[in-house]
């Protein structure tokens, strides 16, 4: 394809349309989770990052060839300064069909109303425990209690959903799924499970080990609730089931027991520049180089996105029992 198309739409080589780009606006996080983040954790210097108007300038590109859903992410993208202003700026496209975030939640007491007002839609929130000292030795720094005022001004501010991720590990937080459910039952929210993803060196426990399953928690749910498998889809790769009788919708995200690569509709956008075609690959392109060598064209951007759809790979290589080959952290990759 070329950008002279009318109507255009990104395809890749095994007629997979890419129509949902995630995008990373800061590499840094209030919190360290153990699983995303080393301890130590070297963070970019500014003139490597993509200013503000950069990357206004490369989402409105993806939107320009068919992109319908934007989800803003991080590291923790409610730290970055001016990012109330960027979400608000790319809440105006109007051929977006959705504008998403993912945050962990420290933020959205004093933000969740104002995000709202930008144009934000959807917002997932990351919550692996209910237990203050397990969050606390989870996340690092974080402040359970922060977290639980953010979700509930989430509510109180309207959005269309909102969602809780937690990336379960055996032995530090599996014995939480009952109760992460019940609160989402509670609350009237939905709640997404991921197995967790071989990202980068981690110090503080072993992967392998600590792996759990979708179809383990699934069964230790069962035990509580009554789950009906859904069809319903929000663009990504969570699998859905509803709480019977109940508003909550649970999703498996499962890389490791139930490849999702076959239907991948999306990229992603590091906060260098990096469009990565896949999260478990390094395939990408250097859209900072382009757009720096270019300033304001944006057909010579168009057509390196177009172009770049030609290298993303058919599927993901992670296998949580080995090293990890992807070096780069979650937090850089942007989740
Ligand atoms: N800071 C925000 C947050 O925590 O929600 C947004 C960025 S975070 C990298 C996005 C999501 O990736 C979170 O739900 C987090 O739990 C998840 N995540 C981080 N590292 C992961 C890993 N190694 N495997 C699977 N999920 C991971
Ligand atoms: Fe920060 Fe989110 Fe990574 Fe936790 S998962 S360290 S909150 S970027």
């Amino acid at each position: 394809m070329n950008i002279g198309n009318k109507s255009p739409q990104l395809i890749d080589r095994f007629g997979r349309k890419v129509d949902y780009l995630r995008v990373s606006i800061t590499d840094r996080c209030d919190f360290r989770c153990v699983y995303c983040m080393s301890e130590e954790m070297t963070f970019l210097p500014r003139d490597q990052v993509l200013s503000l108007e950069e990357l206004y300038t490369i989402t409105k590109a993806f939107a320009e060839l068919g992109v319908k859903k934007i989800r803003i992410t991080g590291g923790e993208p409610l730290v970055r300064r001016g990012a109330l202003e960027l979400l608000e700026n790319i809440g105006k496209i109007e051929s977006l069909h959705e504008l998403v975030l993912t945050t962990n939640g420290s933020q959205l007491e004093h933000m969740a109303l104002p995000l709202k007002k930008a144009g934000v839609k959807r917002i997932n929130i990351s919550l692996d425990t209910l237990d203050t000292d397990k969050f606390k030795a989870i996340t690092r720094t974080g402040d359970l209690s922060q977290v639980l005022r953010g979700i509930y001004a989430a509510k109180d501010a309207g959005f269309e959903r909102i969602k809780i991720n937690a990336v379960i590990l055996k032995d530090k937080n599996h014995q939480e799924v009952v109760g992460l459910v019940q609160f989402a039952v509670d609350k009237g929210i939905d709640i997404s499970f991921i197995e967790e993803m071989p990202l980068g060196i981690v110090s503080q426990h072993n992967r392998s080990s600590a792996y759990y399953s979708s179809d383990c928690i699934k069964a230790d749910l069962a035990t509580q609730f009554s789950l009906l498998a859904s069809t319903e889809k929000t663009g990504g790769p969570s699998v859905y089931y509803k709480v019977q009788g109940k508003n909550t919708r649970v999703g498996f995200i499962s890389p490791h027991s139930a490849n999702f690569c076959s239907t991948c509709n999306r990229v992603r956008l590091t906060v260098e520049g990096r469009l990565l075609l896949c999260l478990g690959n390094e395939h990408s392109v250097d859209l900072k180089a382009i757009i720096r060598a270019n300033p304001g064209d944006m057909d010579i951007l168009k057509q390196a996105i177009i172009d770049a759809m030609l290298i993303k790979p058919e599927k993901h290589e992670f296998n949580i029992h080995e090293q990890p080959v992807i070096l780069r952290h979650m937090s850089v990759t942007g989740g």
